[in-house]
């Protein structure tokens, strides 16, 4: 059993990133045979022995273990852990004397303990009258340590001085195997600045924030019986922050240990309220206007078209012109901000993608002279989807196919079945292309790919996130990429139900 925990131990120190071992002893307790009253024969042993009752006092300090700490027995006996060590409470093993105290568990920490001031290996052993620990140099002497030793040193030091903050958790599961709290093993400098918890080492999340959401739990449990990491962005009401976190299990599976990194966000959160709200704002006070603009705009033309203004005419229809592209910019604008706000309602109907796109093909065609588009469908079953947006989706691609290759260029969409439940729209120019580290991001909202040798197009890097957001509503999936040769491939599929 104790090579078991040895060979452990070493493995450990391979880790690229060592951590302190930690992880719940056998549940036999170990016997003390020669303990008799008060009376401890330890102390010829090369391993410390002390003894706390329950009320975290300790009442027997074995020589070898004063020797080890360089104490005196009445610097200990008669005195409370707590009080005899108080660096002790914030790291791994006070946590641990806590989880045994209050579970009964033996347990085993193989550590630098800062309180003890070296590497040690501590065994606990809950017992009657409270907790008996042993004690035991992990090296012999410092010269002789493992290296990584002092890059575990490393770690901790970096750990306290980075901005981001990390704990180290156990995540708690019921007997059905749900996560139901997750108890802190150790946190760094940074972790009290950024959730205002004090002395969290030990205690567990619910008995800090009994209202802490959920999906904390859920995301953290999963994160522990997987061994997947996340990277998620989440808000803790009662903290009353936002958080950008990356968690990682870390140790053996049954350990359950999650190793969390994370960045309050909050400022960024409320920066992007702000702009939400500005831009919800400013476009429902913009479209109010701009709808009056545009049916005056149309009468007008009838009017001047009924006196046989042929001059006037064709400067009203310039102003329509420019008319539309303002209101398709507002449009965009709500729809962008309905998004964020989770109210983007379909209108479903069943329909023939073709009709719609040589619909919308046509219409460029006829706005567009100068750029050939190509038309490649096949026969497929009726979608059953919002035609108007999925209209509004393909007109965004089309629209960029034309703005982002030369007035030559040659624009294909193609139609086809992927299998029974999907088909694919594809859309091919013969343009610039997205500079290839821009590819992940264009269906970002306000993205605008760009370099120093590309030229300059207006625009306001909305249309493909709401592209990309409709094909999302409808439960298909949306892809950009480069041609070969020159030009964009935008593709995406629509279940046909
Ligand atoms: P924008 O209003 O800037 O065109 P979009 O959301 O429609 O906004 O597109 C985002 C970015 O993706 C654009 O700024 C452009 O850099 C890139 N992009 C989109 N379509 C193409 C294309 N067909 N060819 C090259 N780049 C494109």
């Amino acid at each position: 059993m104790r090579q078991q925990v040895i060979d452990n131990a070493a493995s450990l120190y391979k880790d690229p990133i060592p951590v302190p071992f930690l992880f719940p002893r056998y549940p036999e307790k170990i016997h003390y045979p020669l303990i008799e009253g008060t009376s401890y024969r330890y102390d010829g042993i090369a391993e410390g022995l002390f003894t706390l009752d329950k009320n975290w006092r300790c009442i027997y300090a074995s020589t070898s273990f004063l020797r080890l700490l360089d104490k005196k027995s009445h610097d200990l006996v008669g005195s409370q852990v707590w009080e005899i060590f108080p660096e002790l409470e914030a790291t791994a093993l006070g946590s641990i004397y806590k989880c045994s105290m209050h579970d009964g568990m033996p347990r085993i920490l193989v550590d630098y303990i800062p309180a003890f001031s070296g590497w040690f290996r501590v065994s606990i052993t809950p017992t009657a009258e409270g907790i008996d620990t042993i004690i035991q140099h992990h090296t012999k002497s410092t010269s002789e340590r493992h290296p990584s030793y002092t890059s575990e040193e490393k770690y901790r030091t970096l750990f306290n001085s980075i901005d981001e903050s990390f704990c180290l958790v156990e995540v708690l599961f019921d007997t059905y195997n749900r996560p139901y709290d997750y108890r802190f093993l150790e946190t760094n400098e940074a972790f009290k600045q950024q959730t205002d918890i004090e002395n969290a080492v030990g205690r567990t999340m619910r008995e800090i924030a009994p209202l802490h959401e959920n999906h904390w739990f859920e995301i953290y449990g999963h994160v522990a019986l997987t061994g997947e990491s996340i990277r998620f962005e989440n808000h803790a009401e009662q903290l009353h922050r936002w958080y950008e976190v990356y968690a990682f299990r870390m140790g053996a599976a049954e350990q359950r240990q999650v190793a969390i990194l994370f960045k309050d966000i909050t400022e960024r959160k409320r920066m992007e309220h702000l702009k939400d709200d500005f831009i919800s704002t400013a476009s429902h006070e913009l479209n109010t206007p701009l709808t009056g603009i545009k049916a005056y705009t149309q009468l007008l033309t009838r009017e001047l078209q009924k006196a046989g203004d042929k001059r006037n005419t064709a400067l009203a229809k310039k102003l329509h012109h420019h008319v539309e592209r303002m209101v398709n910019l507002v449009n965009n604008l709500l729809d962008t901000s309905n998004i964020t706000k989770g109210e983007f309602p379909l209108t479903k109907e069943r329909f023939d993608i073709n009709d719609l796109v040589g619909e919308r093909i046509n219409e460029f065609r006829l706005l567009n002279q100068y750029h050939q588009i190509i038309l490649n469908t096949k026969p497929v079953r009726p979608v059953f989807a919002d035609r108007q947006r999925i209209g509004q989706a393909l007109g965004n691609i089309i629209t960029n196919a034309i703005k982002y290759s030369p007035p030559t260029g040659k624009i294909t969409v193609s139609v086809s079945d992927v299998d029974e439940k999907f088909l694919k729209i594809s859309i091919e120019d013969h343009g610039v292309g997205i500079p290839a580290p821009s590819l992940t991001n264009v269906f970002d909202r306000f993205f605008r790919a760009g370099s120093a040798d590309m030229p300059t197009y207006p625009g306001m890097g909305l249309g493909l996130y709401i592209t990309a957001q409709i094909i999302k509503h409808h439960g298909g999936t949306i892809t950009a990429d480069n041609k070969p040769d020159k030009g964009a491939v935008f593709s995406f599929t629509l279940p046909y139900d």
